[in-house]
């Protein structure tokens, strides 16, 4: 049989997925200059695979542009190589469509850094089920599974090296099949790509094994949940890092304070962005490690935004070790839209001087009256109330702006509309098919 080498061009979407089009590989110099067509209503594939609604109907193109430093080539002994680009959609004209999840992120960081000198650096750690183990009780972090995921996690590790992306730590997690893995820090925009790239080959390895990895929230109803955990910091101009001061509030600068104020002033209306599935908010509950409460607090992992440690060993680098961990994202999420989401909400946090709620070391002994009087809101309950959380956010259009905002709405609302008959069960399974 003959065959030709392929290379695949697309973007991680409103539903979280990368979706785009494949092209021979002879042609990658053209491409990258001229890009690949789309259309406006591609964005609104839903996860579900077909276009529930559109504003955008049948007309009109965009263009997927790769970006040439969000390619990814990797080898693999059997079947075909990993060769694809992360790509903007762009107008005719190639200025940006007002759609694209990559440019809200571009936007958020250009206006970081033109309004406050800062840059963002982050770190997105991934929690999936691989079904290439069996469910054995005992399980959680032993050494034991992470012997019987056999080649599975050094061939994880391998291609996020192969691809460029510097891998951090692999491991068990605590819930039945559950791992983790975790790539290091990066600057701005890089730092989204390398959070598909991670996603994309946790999916990959896992497929070219015989076997599937579940991004999914939630595989059950009342089980244990999948989160992305966002590691923040901020970086000035020169590259110093801007986050940390030992002797203030939370151990946060006060350059910092302001951004993570705004952060969790908005954070209720960010669930819509961050964790944007049905099954999403299955997480959000109590007693699952994962946040219900929009708390901001020091080394919690019950919080919404726990302020991570520094380690000892290294007092010299406890200022660029210094980070926010947002644990209220999910697998459902472009990493584009949370991550430009965090920077539009902490940005406007900066704006308006917005200050940081006093620290709450006694949170878990509070009554919720007294959670209430202190004004830490209850993250929403359902997509849909997160959703018209998002809708009554006046700063979210000027982040969105007016077109985006009300696609993304609109292609959320159908989203939940296409469940609305299903029991819990069947929504996790819904979901689990696909992420
Ligand atoms: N699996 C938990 C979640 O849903 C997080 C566990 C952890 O702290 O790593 O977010
Ligand atoms: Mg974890």
């Amino acid at each position: 049989m003959q065959q030709e080498e392929l290379v695949f061009v697309g973007t991680c979407d409103f539903a979280g997925l990368v979706r785009g089009k494949g092209f021979p590989a002879a042609e990658l110099d053209h491409r990258l200059r001229q890009g690949v067509g789309n259309t406006g209503s591609n964005i609104m594939i839903s996860a579900f695979g077909t276009i529930l609604s559109s504003p955008f109907g049948t007309v009109g193109d965009v263009v997927l542009m790769p970006d040439p430093t969000a390619g990814v080539q990797i080898p693999f002994d059997e079947g075909a190589a990993e060769h694809f680009y992360l790509a903007d959609q762009q107008m005719l004209d190639g200025s940006p469509w007002c759609c694209c999840p990559r440019d809200f992120l571009r936007r958020a960081l250009t206006a970081l850094e033109a309004e406050a000198g800062l840059t963002v650096k982050a770190a997105f750690e991934q929690e999936f089920v691989y079904t290439g183990v069996e469910d054995r009780l005992g399980a959680s972090y032993a050494l034991d599974s992470f012997r019987r995921q056999g080649v599975f996690g050094e061939s994880l590790i391998g291609a996020l090296r192969a691809g460029g992306l510097t891998p951090d730590s692999f491991l068990p997690e605590y819930g039945p099949r559950q791992f983790e893995v975790t790539i290091k820090p990066t600057m701005g925009l890089r730092a989204a790509d390398e959070a598909v790239i991670m996603r994309e080959m946790i999916r990959s390895v896992a497929h070219r094994l015989g076997h599937k990895a579940i991004l999914a929230p939630m595989i059950e109803p009342e089980g244990i949940g999948n989160g992305t955990h966002i590691h923040l910091s901020l970086w000035d101009r020169d590259r110093t890092p801007a986050s940390h001061d030992a002797s203030a509030p939370y151990g946060i600068s006060a350059r910092m304070a302001p951004f993570v104020a705004g952060i969790l002033h908005h954070l209720p209306a960010l669930t819509a962005i961050t964790t944007p599935s049905v099954a999403s908010f299955y997480r959000l509950q109590p007693n699952r490690w994962a946040p219900v409460w929009a708390l901001l607090a020091r080394q919690d992992r019950g919080a919404a935004l726990r302020v991570a440690p520094v380690f000892p060993g290294a007092p010299d680098r406890a200022a660029a070790q210094f980070n926010v961990e947002f644990r209220v994202a999910d697998a459902a999420a472009s990493p584009y839209l949370a991550l430009g989401a965090l920077i539009h909400a902490g940005l406007d946090g900066i704006r308006k001087g917005m200050t940081l709620p006093p620290e709450q070391p006694e949170f878990w002994s509070m009554s919720e009256e007294a959670r209430d009087a202190a004004g830490i809101a209850v993250l929403p309950r359902t997509l849909d109330a997160a959703l018209d959380q998002l809708e009554a956010t006046e700063a979210a259009q000027d982040w969105f702006g007016p077109v985006m905002l009300a696609a993304y709405l609109e292609f959320k609302r159908s989203e939940i509309a296409a469940l609305a008959d299903l029991e819990p069960s069947d929504i996790c399974d819904r979901y689990a098919a696909i992420y």
